[in-house]
């Protein structure tokens, strides 16, 4: 692909030709069809990305068809060394690669600057892990016979990955795949195209043999479905929305194609009365707000207690109230716009009709006038349980905050939903707190603390939030095959 040039004081000048990756090619546009990449904050057009034709798509196939076979053979060493490789040229391309993450994501580039971080090290996790997918050896059953296990990467994998994490989402899907020795024709979103482009530019600079990674574009069901008929793709990663995932999951069990699916959450953060309320705003806020709210994890309904509610609505609003939201740019903004109007579009709606069914409103509520697809931190509090917000992923910077007065009331709130992906609390009891991990419905929970992932813990939601994970060795797990052999 093109190198983007050097950033200086005008970045949106400098974002790379959009391409697709195949067999090891950059392909530009040429006669293909196009959608226009856009800059949320600003509205205005940062590229022009090539949807995949038919043919596109049957050669990334082929490719990743002769990539696995390619780096199946390659010694877990050897693939070890690529990943690292490809991870130390990220981190050396930060600047730019940061930049073009906050110029198509609209994130805070403080946010994109640690992400990139946290992808680093999630391809480095994969590069140390895959060389350590060990089979095992059974006990003889005869002198001489010999039966083992082993365990063998799955095959060409598919792919798909949203917007929000532009850098964290590709750094997954290559990580999980290519450090198991499996070849991948990857989806990124189409809004963040360029992001993820220049990751995989850093796995070809490090010496990934041609088509063992793929990236291509185009309209997204179009995509997932030609994918995953072709009985090439052996597994499928997706992450997205509940309703995507379960459509994904239909096509995939036609070929028996294994998934793993991050999806949607909606967690609940519990507050009991023992808990350090001003350290708990100050952390909740902050978790609420991070990427506007557009995180699968973010946390969404506060069930606080009613002995400190009033006190932790008022510190939540005083809070909310201080963010400064614009140019993500900008390193003393802390929230940036929502990653397209159609998102704004929903917020406003489902935050409308909360209001109208008779929640209050404390702060927000509104867009924010002017370019960008900009939208005010928002505060609801007292709640019904008739308003949308209370059932569907709000997906934005929204926090709805209730009360409650007794232990397994709160719980049975929090599991309401058919979500489970992230769930927290706080309180000082320590009995509580491993109540709490017991009760809790949810793949991840997070006692006394929002941070609930590290490149060695899996990663993954329970019930209708999918399921399977992604790093911790679950991850690498979710990409290898069993194979039993019996040796008379
Ligand atoms: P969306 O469901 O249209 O798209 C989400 C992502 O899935 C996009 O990157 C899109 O390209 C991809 N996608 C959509 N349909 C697909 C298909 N048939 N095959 C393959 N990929 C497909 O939603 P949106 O409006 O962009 O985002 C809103 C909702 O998406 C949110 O409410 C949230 O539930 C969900 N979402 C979840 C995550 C997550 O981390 N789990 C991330 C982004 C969005």
């Amino acid at each position: 692909m093109a190198e983007a040039k050097q950033l200086n004081t005008c970045p949106q000048d400098h974002y790379p030709e959009l391409q697709l990756f195949v067999g090891g090619e950059w392909i530009s546009k040429g006669s293909r069809k196009s959608e226009e990449v856009l800059n949320p904050a600003t509205g205005e057009v940062l590229g022009e990305l090539p949807h995949a034709t038919k043919e596109d798509m049957d050669r990334a196939l082929a490719a990743a068809e002769e990539g696995f076979r390619v780096w199946k053979e390659k010694l877990p060493e050897e693939r070890s060394v690529v990943l690292r490789k490809a991870s130390d040229l990220i981190r050396k391309r930060a600047e730019q690669i940061t930049t073009v993450a906050t110029l198509e994501s609209g994130k805070p580039i403080l946010q994109s600057r640690i992400e990139l971080q946290m992808s680093t090290r999630v391809l480095e996790w994969y590069a140390e892990e895959g060389r350590r997918a060990y089979g095992r050896v059974l006990a003889q059953r005869q002198p001489g016979s010999r039966m083992y296990v082993v365990k063998e990467p799955v095959g060409p994998v598919a792919a798909f990955a949203p917007w929000n994490f532009p850098q964290g989402n590709p750094a997954r899907k290559m990580g999980a795949s290519l450090g198991a020795g499996c070849s991948c024709v990857f989806k990124p979103a189409e809004e963040t195209p360029a992001t993820a482009l220049l990751m995989a530019k850093c796995m070809q600079d490090a010496g990934l043999p041609d088509g063992v990674l793929n990236v291509v574009f185009g309209i997204p069901h179009i995509i997932s479905t030609y994918l995953l008929s072709s009985p090439i793709i052996r597994k499928m990663s997706f992450t997205g929305s509940v309703p995507v995932g379960k459509s994904l999951m239909k096509l995939a069990a036609d070929n028996m194609i294994r998934t793993t699916m991050e999806l949607g959450g909606h967690a609940p953060v519990l507050v009991f009365e023992d808990a350090d309320v001003e350290a708990v705003l100050k952390q909740s806020v902050a978790a609420k707000f991070r990427n506007g709210g557009q995180v699968c994890v973010s946390p969404t309904r506060f069930l606080v207690h009613e002995s400190i509610f009033d006190k932790f609505v008022e510190g939540f609003t005083t809070l909310t109230m201080e963010i400064k939201v614009g140019n993500p740019l900008d390193e003393n903004n802390s929230m940036g716009p929502l990653i397209h109007e159609r998102r704004r579009k929903a917020i406003s709606a489902i935050i409308d009709d909360a209001v109208q069914k008779g929640a209050t409103l404390n702060t927000g509520g509104a867009p924010i006038e002017g370019a960008g697809s900009f939208y005010q931190p928002t505060v609801l509090s007292n709640v019904p349980h008739s308003a949308r917000i209370m059932h569907e992923e709000p997906f934005g910077p929204v926090a709805i905050i209730n009360s409650f007065n007794d232990f397994y009331d709160v719980i049975r709130e929090a599991n309401r939903l058919p979500y489970g992906l992230a769930a927290f609390a706080f309180t000082d009891s320590a009995k509580r707190v491993n109540l709490l991990g017991e009760q809790l419905e949810a793949g991840m929970i997070g006692i006394n603390s929002f941070a609930i992932s590290v490149p060695e813990s899996p990663f993954g939601g329970i019930k209708e939030s999918g399921h399977g994970s992604e790093e911790g060795i679950e991850g690498l797990e979710a990409c290898l095959v069993t194979k039993f052999i019996s040796e008379a």
